[in-house]
């Protein structure tokens, strides 16, 4: 089971249009409402914590204010949730874990959605993220240490898997067809505490 630290929100600018990703660990979000600044100045809205709920509040496209309240559970929980506005009923982004923000982003129908220059190769980071999730979904992803606990970083041409407590990192190149072969062959990824290997190295005893 991946565990990550982090969450992810995207959200369309009413200003820009864009979409812009927010990406911030679960420890930082307090009472004191976090600002969701886009790239482009606009201020998007913000996030807090109410109790036993997080509050988002932004506006959507049509520059109107949408409120949503999530239990906690939901917050930490759930991959990803798709964030309606309670007003006009029309999305307003996505939340949830970054790898399947990331992805939903990439696959999503709103060409908007898709920044060419996010990634070095859209097409083959969608597929390493699903196959990663593959393995995660069946708990074929740990590290050999005492409390593996594997978090996922997306960049834009490849992928860490991180172990948060012993720190111990594999990168995955996610930019060629070699690198979409190579993982799509991958049946388990075991971690070795508290080192750094490429995935083609880690691989070769094994073929
Ligand atoms: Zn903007
Ligand atoms: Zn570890």
């Amino acid at each position: 089971m991946i565990v990550n630290s982090e969450r992810t929100i995207a959200l369309t600018c009413p200003a820009c249009q864009g979409i812009q990703q927010h990406t911030f660990s679960l420890f930082s979000i307090s009472q004191k409402p976090l600002q969701l600044m886009c790239d482009c100045g606009f201020s998007q809205g913000h996030l807090r914590r109410l109790n036993k709920h997080f509050e988002l509040d932004v506006l959507s496209i049509e520059g109107d204010r949408a409120r949503i309240l999530l239990p906690r559970h939901q917050f930490f929980g759930m991959p990803l949730i798709h964030l309606l506005s309670p007003v006009s009923g029309l999305s307003l982004g996505y939340l949830g874990d970054p790898p399947s923000v990331a992805g939903v982003v990439l696959a999503g129908p709103a060409d908007s959605f898709l920044e060419a220059d996010d990634f070095a190769n859209p097409e083959v980071m969608r597929d390493v993220l699903k196959a990663l999730e593959d393995l995660a979904t069946h708990d074929k992803i740990r590290c050999d240490c005492d409390h593996s606990s594997i978090g996922i970083d997306v960049y834009f041409d490849q992928v860490e898997l991180v172990c948060a407590y012993c720190g111990s990192v594999v990168r995955i190149g996610a930019s060629t067809r070699q690198h979409q072969e190579r993982i799509a062959r991958v049946d388990e990824i075991v971690m070795e505490p508290c080192t750094s290997l490429f995935l083609g190295e880690w691989l070769k005893p094994l073929t």
